[in-house]
């Protein structure tokens, strides 16, 4: 079975990950977060692209995708191995630039089906707020207000145009991520519930 995959996108805070977590629960699908794969390179030893991945997500600025498409080609692989039944995928932030697209065109061609792209659609001053609150916990190094005015460039340069060029396929299934986790959720089932 080809691995059936549903790209999760939205600017930082927009509450990718949070839904994705709440889909898993109800749907069959795997969550891969592209970001959390590259923070667990960036702390494994030995690795070669630690140093690399730690100083772009700081600026927030998009990692190579020779060293993303890896990451996410093997989780994809490793899931698959251990139960063939699991070959529905959520990934979340990816693809976030043109790079990031060409690469898994190259790579995953033919491999996959990107069934839609799953947007969550919240306001810059939602997504700073709701990154700046989850800094005071997350640990993360990017979840400051330096980092995020680089992630929100990034987003709005990088990212959006992606988005775009999938809506123009009719691939988009665009969710207003600006009210609570569990009005938003409601929306996301509706798109699960008709297409799987
Ligand atoms: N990142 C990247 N390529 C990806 C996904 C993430 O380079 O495909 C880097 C990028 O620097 C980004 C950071 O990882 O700003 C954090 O991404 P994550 O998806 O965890 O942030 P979120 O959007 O969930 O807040
Ligand atoms: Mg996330």
């Amino acid at each position: 079975m080809k691995p059936q995959v549903v790209f999760v996108l939205g600017g930082p805070g927009a509450g990718k990950g949070t839904q994705c977590a709440k889909i898993v629960e109800n749907y069959s699908y795997t969550h891969l977060s592209a970001g959390d794969l590259l923070r667990e390179e960036r702390n494994r030893q030995g690795s070669e692209s630690g140093q690399l991945i730690d100083r772009y997500i700081k600026e927030g600025k998009i990692v190579p995708v020779e060293i993303t498409i890896n990451l996410l080609k093997t989780a994809m692989e490793e899931t698959m191995k251990k139960d063939e039944n699991k070959f529905r995928f959520l990934i979340d932030g990816f693809p976030r630039n043109e790079d990031n697209l060409q690469g898994w065109i190259k790579v995953m061609d033919g491999k996959a089906d990107v069934k839609f792209i799953l947007f969550f659609d919240c306001s810059t001053e939602v997504c700073i707020n709701r990154c700046l609150e989850r800094g005071k916990s997350s640990g993360r190094t990017d979840d400051n207000k330096e980092s995020l005015e680089k992630r929100i460039q990034t987003y709005l340069q990088s990212t959006r145009p992606i988005i775009e060029q999938y809506e123009k396929q009719g691939k988009v299934r665009t969710i207003d991520a600006s009210c609570s986790v569990s009005e938003v959720f409601t929306d996301v089932k509706s798109v699960f519930d008709r297409e799987g």
